[in-house]
């Protein structure tokens, strides 16, 4: 048995010693003559009623139920609070409901309330107090030290416990001082309460709860505003950092840690849409994203697949109402969710789930402002990846994938700058052209053609040495710029490219004529190597001197051969 559920257990035999033989005793000592059960039962549903609905401040429910406990205390005594008093609880227990720890919470909950009830009642008898009294001024004495020994041993107590756990205290001095600022409404309330009942009897129930539940729905209201206005305003915050972002890897890092962090998710989910198929791109804890290997889900299939199918967003708010749907793969301790369709231009690009392992974590206005979110992420990933794909343009060439010429030209000046600063010493250009490219093209088709610049793109890149540029510099030619490397060197490596050239073979499927299979096409290749600053020392007449020896030295005596520029 766990350590959690051992202490739960004892926690229950502690609580089994003292609250019902405790409130058995007050019940049998303290029990005034006569007792209005109507009344008892409306203490408890007005209790139950102001814990169910409590008033959110800082995510931390503060209730006013003592507005409900202190009259039957003042009515009935000890016993009859204590009874309203821990059936509020289990409503309270009720509204933070946490899918673990549900009883340990009620047991710990109900044996402080039971300390509580009783110090603050002993507080009350000590300052003079009488219970049933009708003595205004002895009364008011009595219930304001009632509350204020309450409030004080509450936290007091609250206290003792973090410690005795080495949990930070999580309450603010500007929590005490509400907390004891409610004082300023109990008090009157439920002496009014109290002195109503003894004068026009069950009607007060009306007259006082009626404007109370009225007010305590105005304030959920106007605070439920407020959070749905500074959700917006988060989200606008995140949408704008987004984005700035040109990574596409960043932009959805952060959408999802942001995300996580607004919704307080334990769990975020990121699928992408290939074709009716989602993958899981990126699975995120709050302890940070999870590597793990994940089959693709089908369309339909749980509930992103489902997600996928309708294209409308869901919320559920317990593992009970989704589990049915759910792949293997969804966690254990998941509870509510929260899923999306990321869609843009009526494409849905892929699919996000939030995830909670507790119950009733996600509300509906927190869906539309996901929605929202969701529009942001796929327009700052759109942007993004049109940065990225606009600035590998502008310095590669479409169709091999290498630098082009302008970027080979702008780093050939770079380099010879840095020969000039005394950075390095050599500077070799290499240049590369196909032998009898155009029969390739004639023989196979020009789509073949390409495909073989493509697989020759990938040799050449492949045998790039560090610190050296790879380039195509235009049809066939391709270009090397290779810093530290003499001409010696340069030759030498160009005779080991040509070598690794003319033995690959190329399969390609031809695309003329009607046999479409694959076929293997071996190339041959002429260099040209010139140095500087052997051979020149201006950028352009590098090259210039690289081709020459390549046309020259190479393609006029026979092709398939390396050649370095001479005067
Ligand atoms: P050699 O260099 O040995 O003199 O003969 P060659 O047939 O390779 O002649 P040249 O270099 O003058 O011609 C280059 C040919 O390469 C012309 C064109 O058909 C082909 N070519 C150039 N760019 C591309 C391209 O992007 N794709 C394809 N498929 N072919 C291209
Ligand atoms: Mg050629
Ligand atoms: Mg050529």
């Amino acid at each position: 048995m766990s350590e959690k559920k051992w202490s739960t257990i004892s926690l229950f035999i502690i609580w089994l010693l003292i609250v019902p033989p405790g409130i058995t005793y007050f019940f049998i000592t303290q029990m005034p003559e006569t007792i209005n059960f109507t009344y008892v039962l409306l203490f408890i549903i007005f209790g139950m009623l102001t814990a169910f609905f409590p008033i959110m401040r800082n995510g931390q429910p503060i209730t006013l139920v003592m507005w409900a406990t202190l009259p039957a205390f003042l009515m009935y005594g000890i016993a009859v609070e204590m009874i309203v008093m821990q059936l509020s609880i289990f409503a309270i227990l009720f509204v933070t409901r946490r899918h673990q720890k549900q009883l340990h919470r009620f047991f710990l909950n109900s044996i402080m309330m039971f300390i509580l009830s009783l110090v603050a009642a002993g507080a009350f008898y000590v300052v003079g107090a009488q219970v049933g009294s009708m003595d205004f001024w002895s009364l008011l004495l009595g219930v304001a030290v009632y509350r204020l020994v309450h409030t004080t041993t509450n936290f007091g107590l609250l206290n003792m416990y973090f410690e005795a756990k080495g949990l930070k205290n999580p309450y603010t001095a500007k929590d005490i001082v509400f907390e004891y600022a409610t004082l300023i409404l109990i008090l009157p309330l439920a002496l009014t309460f109290y002195l109503m009942l003894n004068i026009v009897g069950i009607a007060s129930f009306l007259l006082l709860g009626f404007p109370f539940f009225m007010t305590i729905t105005i304030i959920r209201l106007y605070s439920r505003t407020e959070k749905i206005n500074e959700y917006i305003k988060k989200a606008g915050q995140i949408g704008s950092e987004l984005s700035v972002m040109t990574d596409e890897e960043l932009v959805s890092t952060q959408f999802i840690k942001k995300t996580s962090e607004l919704f307080k998710a334990d769990y975020v989910f990121l699928f992408s849409n290939h074709d009716q198929w989602l993958e899981l791109e990126r699975w995120y804890e709050r302890k940070g994203f999870v590597e793990r290997q994940f089959q693709m889900i089908q369309i339909g299939e749980g509930v992103a697949g489902m997600v996928l199918e309708t294209n409308e967003p869901v919320i559920y708010s317990k593992r009970k109402d989704w589990g049915q749907y759910a792949t293997i793969s969804a966690p254990e301790d998941l509870e509510s969710v929260l899923c999306i369709p990321l869609t843009h231009n009526n494409e849905t690009n892929g699919i996000l789930l939030l995830g909670s392992n507790r119950k009733a974590a996600f509300g509906d206005h927190q869906l539309k402002i996901l929605d929202l979110l969701g529009s942001y992420y796929i327009v700052a990933l759109e942007k993004a990846r049109y940065v990225q794909e606009a600035l590998q343009r502008s310095e590669r060439c479409a169709l091999t994938k290498l630098y082009n010429y302008r970027y080979l030209e702008e780093k050939l000046h770079f380099e010879m700058n840095r020969m000039r600063l005394g950075d390095i010493e050599d500077l070799s250009v290499i240049m590369l052209d196909i032998d009898h490219f155009k029969k390739v093209n004639d023989t196979f088709g020009h789509q073949s053609g390409n495909d073989i610049l493509y697989g020759l793109a990938r040799i050449l890149e492949k045998a790039t040495p560090d610190y050296g540029t790879i380039g195509r510099y235009g049809g066939e030619e391709f270009v090397y710029i290779l810093p530290d490397f003499s001409k010696a060197e340069a030759v030498d490596f160009a005779e080991r490219l040509r070598l690794l050239i003319r033995q690959h073979a190329f399969t390609i499927i031809p695309d003329l004529g009607d046999d479409k299979y694959p076929v293997k096409v071996s190339i041959t290749s002429s260099v040209g190597v010139a140095n500087a600053p052997m051979d020149t020392d201006e950028a352009m007449n590098l090259l210039r001197n690289a081709d020459r020896a390549l046309y020259i030295g190479a393609k006029q005596a026979g092709r398939d051969r390396v050649a370095e520029y001479v005067r």
